[in-house]
């Protein structure tokens, strides 16, 4: 009895050491910068920047599967943080912001439906492709609204949401609710952008919104920066190229281009 007693004791006892010293040969040894990276993260876990949270993202930064700046919360001061910890050189001088590119309310894009149901703009669009006339536009039901951790959106008093600049992070969750793909991450400073996101031609447009694009072409042809590509009826500000002079907004004769 003694003997199995033994035997059993020796032959756990050589198990678990072999177990821990193939741990020991095997880890790998966690780069304590993640920790550092991680403790200077806001700790929102909003998933903005596209990762599950905020120590996954600390973990791709110093791995340099993210860039510097990805915190879309921590904005500018923590991306410089984060490049003087890394010793990486990080590009701080673009802020953005969220930008809706539809303005078509009920007076200019007349609902084809009333609709009573849920609140919400997956359920809207689903109902026979969305109570909209434009099959493109925005259905109202405030989905990104929703969305939106920093309350830095809010649904206008004509049924098409307002971004408050001032609180938008550039977070990316109303880019990722709004079904129609309606919003857009661009930089703050940029004040004009196409309040459109019609891809008709454009008389079939105009039967239905009075100031969707039509793809005229006219703000392509009068911008001195050549910022504006017309592309599937559809015209398109690069921002990059943007030097916010508002010709394209003066020529454009649906007010489709808006100033912000
Ligand atoms: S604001 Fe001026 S530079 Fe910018 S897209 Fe319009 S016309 Fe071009
Ligand atoms: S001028 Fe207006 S309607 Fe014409 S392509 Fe440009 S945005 Fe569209």
């Amino acid at each position: 009895m003694i003997e199995a007693v033994v035997v059993v004791g020796l032959s756990s006892f050589v198990a678990g050491f072999g177990l821990y010293a193939a741990s020991k040969k095997f880890s790998v040894e966690k780069d304590p910068r993640i920790e550092e990276v991680n403790e200077i993260l806001p700790g929102a876990n909003c998933g903005g920047c596209g990762y599950p949270g905020c120590s996954a993202l600390a973990e791709a930064i110093v791995k340099g599967d993210a860039p510097a700046n990805a915190c879309p919360v921590g904005g500018a001061e923590l991306a410089e943080k984060i490049g003087k910890l890394l010793g990486l050189e990080v590009d701080t001088s673009v802020r953005k912001v969220a930008k809706i590119k539809c303005h078509g309310d009920k007076e200019k894009c007349p609902p084809k439906y009333e609709y009573y149901g849920p609140a919400d703009c997956h359920a809207i669009v689903m109902l026979g492709g969305g109570n909209k006339g434009c099959i493109y536009g925005c259905v109202g039901g405030g989905s990104c609204v929703k969305a939106c951790n920093f309350d830095a959106l809010k649904m206008g008093d004509n049924g098409i949401p307002v971004v408050d600049e001032e609180k938008c992070t550039a977070c990316g969750l109303c880019v990722k609710a709004c079904p129609r793909n309606l919003i857009e991450l661009i930089d703050v400073e940029k004040k004009f952008i196409v309040s459109c996101s019609s891809k008709d031609k454009g008389v079939e447009t105009k039967k239905v919104c009075s100031v969707g694009c039509i793809g005229c072409r006219l703000c392509a042809k009068n911008c001195p920066e050549d910022a504006i590509t017309v592309e599937n009826n559809l015209a398109y500000i690069h921002a990059e190229k943007c030097i916010n002079c508002g010709k394209c907004e003066e020529v454009c004769p649906t007010k489709a281009i808006i100033k912000l």
